[in-house]
């Protein structure tokens, strides 16, 4: 499990909230300004290891968020992602000994790559996407004539009265992490969607979290993460939710992060003596001293980072295949 490091921040107890995923105690980690809407906190849970961010902002204020501002990786990375994640679910399939799957229905489908790949490769007949972003869904139908009806997972569980065929798999890929209540929004699920098997796919927070836990700066994408899960936190949810998990792997390579991470540290060297030279204040020779210390830490990063860049289709990830208890 990972061990959560902490710096400046006292053991109060106002620095400390319960998990709503495992009932544990979380320990506050951080603050920042999250995706640019709400001052917030991070926590990390010492008993399953996820992290969460409280407070967060209003889900009518997230679907807003989320229409025309998710980020979209280059095509050829979505298409390659898309048949991995429909291998890896005809292979979990195969070891649940669960029938064919007659429908498939996604909730928070981009630009559909998914939706397209499960026609393509006859897993299934049916597949659907619902996707909060507007111009995601124009593209995605226009492009991969994917069949995609615009909604917020968060809201519109319900969008459509009737399905038919009602779906023998619903998926989330890269969405749980995103949503205000995820734990109510699975449970929903469960129940719109009683005889569904469920697939999930989320970072796994074992390697994420610590880049979530230095990465406070406005400008990063990291900042999007309402939540992080740890294998065990997802565990809790699910099963909190009315699912029983049926294979949870973990997929990627764990040093895709290492890249980022170096990134980071420079860039809080840079902030730490910067704010020491603002406190103590120091002649030309300490900031000489200083500029080059940062200079000589950025510059064999790049080179190291270039050397070990990893691919986007290799981020860690926990895979999940669940079914309703
Ligand atoms: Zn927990």
């Amino acid at each position: 499990m990972l061990k959560f490091r902490r710096e400046e921040i006292s053991n109060s107890d106002q620095n400390r909230r319960r998990c709503s995923l495992c009932g544990g105690t979380a320990i506050k980690l951080n603050t920042l300004n999250l995706l640019g809407l709400i001052e917030s906190e991070s926590f990390g849970c010492q008993k399953c290891g996820s992290l969460f961010r409280y407070p967060l902002p209003d889900p009518a204020a997230l679907s807003t968020y989320y229409d025309g501002n998710s980020e979209r990786y280059p095509p050829r990375v979505q298409k390659r992602m898309a048949f991995d994640q429909v291998r890896w679910l005809r292979h979990a399939l195969r070891q649940a000994g669960a029938p064919e799957c007659l429908s498939f229905l996604e909730y928070g489908a981009g630009q559909g790559w998914l939706v397209s790949a499960v026609l393509k490769t006859h897993l299934s007949d049916h597949s659907t996407g619902i996707e909060a972003d507007a111009g995601a869904v124009e593209w995605g139908r226009e492009n991969l004539g994917a069949n995609l009806l615009q909604g917020f997972v968060g809201s519109d569980i319900a969008l459509q009265e009737e399905w038919s065929p009602e779906p023998s798999i619903v998926a989330m890929v890269h969405v749980l992490e995103h949503l205000h209540e995820p734990q109510a929004t699975l449970a929903s699920i469960r129940q719109r969607h009683p005889k569904a098997m469920l697939f999930l796919e989320v970072p796994n927070g074992l390697h994420e979290i610590p880049v979530i836990q230095r990465d406070i700066f406005p400008w990063s994408s990291m900042g999007q993460h309402l939540w992080s899960f740890s294998d065990v936190g997802l565990k809790c949810i699910l099963e909190s939710s009315g699912f029983r998990t049926v294979l949870l792997q973990s997929v990627g390579n764990g040093n895709f992060w290492k890249s980022r991470l170096r990134s980071l540290d420079v860039a809080r060297l840079y902030q730490k003596l910067f704010r020491d030279w603002e406190t103590n204040g120091g002649g030309i020779r300490d900031i000489v001293t200083k500029s080059a210390t940062v200079l000589i830490h950025g510059l064999s990063t790049g080179v190291r980072n270039s050397l070990g860049r990893v691919s986007r289709t290799q981020l860690p990830s926990l895979r999940v295949l669940a079914r309703p208890i």
